[in-house]
């Protein structure tokens, strides 16, 4: 039997270690052969320390670093090609080594779970083997010592693909099978799948289920500027019922008469069910959709229909920016500015910047949409990066809503609520409209205080105070989800004036409701909707237009488009003006604006009461009379004087310890390495380490170093260096550490 030099085939397994491990490619094949049958983007199974796992091959290569003899074969090759299309493979290592993530956690963490544990993609028809190129190249003189497996190779050699079936009823066992099988010697297809040509479909006259709208002319000039091919990014910038859906559906429309698939992401799917409505009701196409509610099996249908091509429009929340595309033809994202697309742990990706990556590698165009677009956006379009299309009025009959200020230092509020406001509250009800109620802060009240010696009820494993939950007799961390019963008495003084203090959604809740006692109240957060079919009660009940109040927090501002809501009271704009964070004023302006937007969509004006105890803010003065766009204009020039992003690059190091010096006193070290490699300079500078926001939180103390940059390859080439310096040094292992690029919360 010939005896090779094997090849050395480097394999990404889940594991959080900052590398590839090398193995061997089988003894009894050839470098040629393997090389040509293992192939980056391929699964293997592969023995790592006492267990075997499913891997990816990221490459093959004829040296390795270590000790062949050190070195161990691939267990099984699971995947005859490619799992993932060559693009997106780059797209995952581009992620990788951009958010310093390792690769085997960034795949295994984004893949769906069936794939992760091995399974093949499910295929349609018969199943059956042929011989894989491998095989094929086999010389005659293999296998002498296995010649039952030979005879089988010689049978399908002969025969070409053989049903499964067949070859068992011509008395091969399964073992044989699968032994030539974990070879590489044949492989799985399936036999006489009239696998149907879906895409061509699209091209049938009835592409559409229902007619397209008449687009007005600033909506026209979008969808004709939008180019169907090649790269190009649009910001499609639109105010509040502008129509950019319609935009979305007539862009999507030119690419599936070529044949070609829509990637259309959105933040929230189960918040947001119109939104796929709208999709499904205009186009005749398959259609997934990718929501955290599959089962893994339709997860994984869902994403080879994708892959195939079965499906022509794929819709999905953030994850779904790495699904495989058979023919992509046009990447969406809507509410770009949204922050769900950043995650937040592990693999801290941007699904919109990675969007604009993909689209680009694709040779596809990209439109990101938004009412009110991120700053980093706005400065993209300004430097000519993006292409700034805008939408400046209202659809149909709306028109802007009008904005009031209700100065809290002037009016008396009870339960969060001014007289002005509630007398327009009760007004709108009156005339058989909608009210929307927006306070960010669920349960009844942010504190409880004792009256008489001024205690007050704060968790002791964060450094926050607990949250009263009437309906639930409970205080509750927001932080950490630690909870006690409500006590009767002062546990320092014993007395017994305990108060609630401030007010949440709860609390406003029952005013109103105590105010409006025949009018529906329905409550929108995340106490009110977990039960299942709880939102869906809400738009029943907004959608039949009859007189309601809905009150709750961000959960509301999302995209809803509730015709006979004609008023929007904001019961605290204050919150966000004075937030640390240096993206604080940019989310208030999303967010009010945001807000504002539920209001007046149908043919009747809107209002929106804006209650505030700094009405002459002049952010919020600017917001309100001359709207988002100058808003965001200014403080992106704030942003260049204090050179912060987009103007800069960052990245945040992040450490935490239950002991509460560990966290600061490595940080100090990792600053240090930082500073080994690249000096502080006016090119590259540290801050920190710093406490984060919340020093303590469940327990944990956290820290954060803050390095930023005025080139984003300086900022990756130091990052690159560090972080398995970090990753090796003995501290790390007694902190929780992570490196988060481009942080969208500090
Ligand atoms: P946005 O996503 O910009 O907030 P939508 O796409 O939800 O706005 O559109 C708001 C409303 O205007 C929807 O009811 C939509 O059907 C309607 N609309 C959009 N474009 C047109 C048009 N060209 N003619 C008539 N109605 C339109
Ligand atoms: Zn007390
Ligand atoms: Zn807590």
């Amino acid at each position: 039997m010939a005896q090779f030099e094997p090849l050395i085939i480097r394999v990404a397994v889940p594991s959080p270690l900052r590398r590839l491990f090398d193995y061997l490619s089988p003894a009894d094949i050839s470098p040629d052969q393997a090389e040509k049958a293992l192939q980056p983007g391929c699964r293997v199974t592969v023995p790592f320390g006492r267990r075997e796992v499913t891997g990816l091959i990221i490459e093959t290569s004829r040296h390795s670093e270590f000790e062949m003899s050190k070195l161990k074969p691939i267990g099984q090759l699971i995947d005859q090609e490619p799992l993932l299309p060559p693009s997106l493979f780059k797209l995952f290592i581009w992620a990788a080594n951009y958010y310093q993530q390792p690769i085997g956690d960034a795949l295994f963490t984004t893949l769906p779970v069936l794939l992760r544990k091995g399974e093949l993609p499910p295929l349609p028809g018969q199943p059956g083997w042929r011989l894989s190129t491998l095989g094929l190249g086999l010389g005659p003189d293999s296998l002498k010592q296995a010649r039952k497996q030979r005879a089988l190779v010689d049978l399908i050699s002969d025969s070409g693909p053989e049903l499964a079936e067949s070859i068992i009823l011509e008395a091969f066992s399964r073992p044989i099978i699968k032994q030539l099988g974990q070879k590489g010697l044949i492989e799985p297809v399936l036999i006489d799948a009239n696998a149907s040509e879906v895409l061509d479909q699209s091209l049938d006259e009835n592409l559409l289920k229902e007619d397209n709208l008449k687009l007005y002319s600033s909506q026209q000039t979008a969808v004709d500027a939008i180019e169907s091919h090649g790269f190009n990014s649009y910001l499609l910038d639109g105010v509040t019922g502008s129509g950019k859906t319609e935009v979305y559906l007539q862009s999507i429309e030119k690419v599936l008469r070529y044949g070609r698939q829509a990637l259309v992401l959105i933040p929230e799917i189960s918040l947001t069910p119109q939104t796929e409505q709208r999709f499904r009701d205009r186009f005749n196409v398959p259609m997934v959709t990718l929501h955290s509610g599959l089962s893994d099996k339709q997860r994984l249908k869902a994403w080879m229909d994708a892959k195939t091509g079965a499906a022509s429009i794929i819709l999905g929340t953030r994850s779904a920016v790495f699904t495989p595309l058979k023919s992509p033809g046009l990447i969406i994202l809507d509410e770009e500015h949204d922050q769900s697309y950043k995650q937040q742990e592990g693999f801290r990706y941007s699904a919109r910047d990675l969007a604009v990556i993909r689209a680009q590698q694709e040779s596809i165009p990209v439109v990101l949409g938004s009412a009110t677009p991120s700053l980093e956006s706005l400065n993209n379009c300004a430097t000519g990066r993006y292409q700034h299309l805008i939408l400046s009025t209202r659809a149909g009959d709306a028109v802007q809503p009008d904005w009031q200020m209700i100065d809290l230092k002037a009016e008396r509020a009870e339960s969060g609520i001014a007289a002005s406001t509630l007398a327009a509250i009760g007004e709108t009800i009156r005339n058989k409209q909608q009210v929307l109620v927006f306070l960010n802060r669920r349960g009844y009240a942010p504190a409880m205080l004792c009256h008489q010696c001024g205690w007050t009820a704060e968790c002791n494993q964060c450094d926050s105070r607990l949250t009263v939950h009437r309906a639930r007799s409970r205080l509750i961390c927001h932080h950490c989800d630690h909870q006690r019963r409500i006590p009767q008495q002062c546990p320092s003084c014993k007395g017994q004036q305990l108060i609630a203090a401030g007010e949440g959604t709860e609390r406003s809740e029952a005013y109103l409701q105590q105010c409006f006692p025949d009018t529906k109240i329905l409550r929108v957060d995340r106490d009110s909707t977990r039960r299942k079919g709880a939102m869906q009660e809400v738009f029943d009940a907004a959608n039949s237009g009859e007189p309601c109040i809905l009150i709750g927090t961000q959960m509301l501002a999302k995209g809803h488009h509730f015709a006979n809501v004609t008023l929007v009271a904001v019961l605290d704009a204050d919150s966000g003006l004075f937030s640390p964070d240096f993206r604080g004023h940019e989310r208030t302006g999303q967010l009010l604006t945001q807000v504002a937007g539920r209001s007046g969509r149908g043919t009747i004006r809107g209002r929106v009461f804006i209650q505030t105890h700094q009405p002459d803010h002049p952010l919020l003065e600017l917001l309100m009379a001359q709207g988002y766009g100058h808003f965001a204009t200014q403080l992106l020039a704030q942003r260049q004087l204090s050179q912060m992003p987009p103007f800069r690059h960052m990245a945040v190091i992040r450490a935490e310890s239950e002991r509460a010096n560990e966290a600061e006193s490595f940080l100090r070290l990792v600053r240090q390495l930082a500073e080994s490699i690249s000096p502080p300079s006016p090119r590259l500078g540290y801050l920190g380490p710093l406490p984060a926001m919340l020093e303590k939180r469940a327990g944990r103390f956290r820290y954060l170093l803050q390095i930023d940059a005025d080139q984003r390859p300086a900022l990756q080439a130091l990052l690159t260096q560090l972080a398995p310096q970090i990753e090796n040094h003995k501290d790390a292992r007694r902190v929780r550490w992570s490196i988060d690029v481009d942080p969208q919360e500090l």
